[in-house]
């Protein structure tokens, strides 16, 4: 099925580059100019994805990131900011705000579709009763139950949520702190220690099976989940 797409941009030349780019792969591009125009498209269908630019007038992209989190029917549909060049800090706060990815403007429009493919390839991995399959590993929505070549293994619930993000965003670098507001809840007073200790536990789990490098520290970053099983 075609993918609708949202993008929301006030640059009418980089929105048309990115429409023209998106039919070219057979997405279905939505236009919005601004945060009024996005939430009524929302209103009206709700997108496969978001492509959201940062600098909007108005409404600012944060600030719609933070509201199509916060609304049920949005809540889980990916989104990619579009960024300007060495808005560093910005980047970490879009994802501590809940964007799925980033992409840094200029970008080349192959640049964008691959972002893309990523992100909705993660996202259709989830399936409808957020079961998920990554590698050799599974995740029972349903039963909320971790299964490793298809056996059964123990895993408490903060350890389930935390694979259950690591698997849906897989490959991709994790800060603590973003680990905590997207895993514990965004204004919890957890110490970042606390991320630690549950990878640990995790890590434990899926020792016996000499899967535990799936999770990579990435030094002075975070985590990182691969969904590559490591060669036995
Ligand atoms: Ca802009």
């Amino acid at each position: 099925m075609q993918a609708h797409i949202l993008i929301v941009e006030d640059e009418p030349a980089i929105r048309d580059m990115i429409a023209y780019a998106l039919r070219t792969q057979s997405y279905q591009p939505i236009c919005a100019q601004d945060g009024k125009e996005a939430l009524q498209a929302v209103a009206e269908r709700i997108p496969d994805l978001i492509l959201l630019d940062w600098m909007l007038p108005g409404t600012t992209g944060i600030e719609l990131v933070r509201r199509f989190r916060k609304e049920a029917n949005t809540r889980d549909v990916p989104i990619i900011m579009l960024t300007a060049k060495g808005e560093e800090s910005d980047r970490i706060t879009g994802f501590d705000s809940g964007a799925d990815d980033y992409v840094v403007k200029p970008f080349s429009a192959r640049e964008l579709l691959a972002r893309i493919k990523a992100v909705l390839r993660r996202s259709r991995e989830t399936e409808d009763d957020g079961s998920i399959q990554a590698g050799p590993l599974r995740l029972d929505g349903r039963q909320q139950k971790l299964l490793v070549h298809g056996q059964g293994v123990h895993v408490g619930p903060t350890e389930y949520r935390l694979l259950h993000f690591f698997m849906s965003h897989a490959g991709r670098v994790y800060t603590r702190n973003q680990l905590l507001d997207f895993v514990w809840g965004g204004g919890s007073d957890i110490e970042d220690r606390t991320v630690d200790v549950h990878v640990r536990r995790l890590r434990k789990v899926l020792e016996p099976f000499r899967l535990e490098s799936m999770i990579e520290t990435v030094r002075g970053s975070g985590y990182r989940f691969t969904d590559a099983a490591p060669k036995a």
